[in-house]
């Protein structure tokens, strides 16, 4: 299942600025090499999303060999290098243990070889070390050997490096789900014994690791897996969740259609009983998220009720249009969608299929159509300012939305009927 990887494969761009650089390294005497994700990727036939490159070179010598050099992480020993209008992460070669926030060691201390760099790495198939201008390959760890056999597996002893930082517990799983990769045996063992190494992790560092596996090509496998090896009922208190129990819900995510970050939440972390919502959100609050993902998954929920709500009452008497309107056009309601799908897999079919269709049938312009009334209109009739008018204004958006108010003078009439209300 792996090739030797070669810069061949690379996209062009990223080999452009990839071979730029070590040539403007080489010119300083010193060597470059494509590392990590990138020559993963290409033994493995995915297109890399991004070069990054490790050397010998330390941040000073890179900011006076290129003109122009952003320091990311410079006491890490990582700068970003514009060359010929592409950035290119260049981090030193490097010794260190133990990470603290954002995927930034806590201490470092650069190392002169290359082998000594492949130590600190996490994975044997993420030390694979290759020169961009003469394509030659450095595979200290037998990472490529790994690949072959479809093993994931850690540097060095397994134990010690889950210790030394428990970030790479999920990394382990988002690994192996993402390339379909066999957790080699030691490893996997290591990984369950090792599941106090949580604890010393950030949340953000959790979250960012989750929101990869929510962005990647196996979002359910890697929570299964996590799962299997004991660190997900650990994750900020998910496994004290009320409701369907942590296994329920991985198995529930393989039936959610890809869609991001929120979606991925707000199914997880879902609430059959409205009265456990507030604990669920408790979880997505420990984990620190930005406030859109914190104020965005609830409305998921409300949104996946009113859509139980609408399918339920598309069964019965006549659902007025701008209940089921004001559904479709929610920011949440594809999230909801899939949510809802995953959760209730079969139920309600036909209304489901009703409900698709009628907001298919619908033209943008249907959904949000140019208000009739607005406060100028308000104003106009003599209705005093105050918090009724948002009332007014919701009902004879309503109204429209419903088809009883059509034209100018349907909405100057229903004014006047509200004003003699
Ligand atoms: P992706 O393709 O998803 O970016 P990646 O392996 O490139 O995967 P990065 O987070 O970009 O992941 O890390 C780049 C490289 O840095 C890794 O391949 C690995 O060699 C090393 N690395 C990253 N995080 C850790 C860690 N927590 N412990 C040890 N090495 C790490
Ligand atoms: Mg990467």
């Amino acid at each position: 299942m792996a090739r030797r990887p070669s810069i061949e494969h690379l996209p062009a761009e990223l080999a452009r600025a990839a071979r730029a650089v070590a040539e403007g390294l080489r010119l300083g005497g010193r060597r470059a090499w494509l590392v990590g994700g990138a020559v993963r990727d290409l033994a493995l036939g995915v297109a890399p999303h991004d070069a990054d490159l490790a050397s010998a070179a330390l941040p000073e010598e890179l900011e006076r060999l290129f003109p122009r050099t952003y320091a990311v992480g410079k006491a890490f020993g990582t700068v970003v290098v514009h060359c010929e209008g592409l950035a290119v992460q260049v981090t030193t070669f490097r010794a260190e243990s133990g990470y603290d926030d954002a995927r930034r060691p806590s201490h470092v201390r650069f190392a002169n070889s290359l082998e000594e760099d492949a130590e600190r790495r996490d994975f044997t198939c993420n030390a694979l070390y290759l020169d961009p201008l003469t394509d030659e390959l450095r595979d200290p760890t037998g990472g490529l050997a790994d690949l072959e056999h479809g093993r994931l597996r850690c540097v060095g002893d397994a134990a010690l490096r889950f210790t030394e930082d428990g970030l790479r517990l999920l990394r382990l799983a988002r690994l192996a789900a993402q390339y379909g990769l066999e957790i080699e045996p030691g490893t996997a063992s290591a990984a369950r014994s090792a599941l106090e190494a949580l604890r010393g992790v950030s949340p953000e560092r959790v979250l960012a690791e989750l929101e990869r596996m929510a962005a990647g090509r196996a979002p359910a496998r890697s929570l299964a897996i996590l799962l299997e090896l004991g660190v997900l009922p650990r994750l900020a208190g998910l496994g004290a969740l009320a409701g369907p129990e942590v296994g329920q819900r991985v198995a529930v995510l393989e039936r959610l259609a890809p869609g991001g970050t929120r979606r991925f939440f707000a199914t997880l972390l879902w609430a059959p009983q409205a009265a456990d919502e507030q604990q669920a959100l408790q979880v997505l609050g420990a984990l620190r998220p930005p406030r859109a993902l914190l104020e965005g998954v609830p409305r998921v929920w409300n949104a996946v009720r009113e859509l139980e709500g609408c399918l339920q009452a598309l069964g019965g008497p006549a659902v007025p249009r701008s209940r089921w309107m004001r559904l479709a056009r929610a920011a949440e309601f594809e999230d909801a969608w899939a949510a809802w799908r995953a959760w209730q897999p079969g139920s309600f079919e036909r209304e489901a299929a009703e409900l698709r269709a009628r907001i298919g049938a619908l033209a943008p312009e249907d959904l949000r159509p140019a208000p009739l009334v607005t406060s100028r209109e308000l104003a106009s009739s003599g209705i005093p300012r105050g918090p009724r008018w948002a009332q007014l204004l919701r009902a004879a958006e309503d109204a429209q939305l419903d088809g009883e108010l059509r034209t100018r003078e349907d909405a100057l009439a229903w004014l006047a009927r509200q004003l003699s209300a």
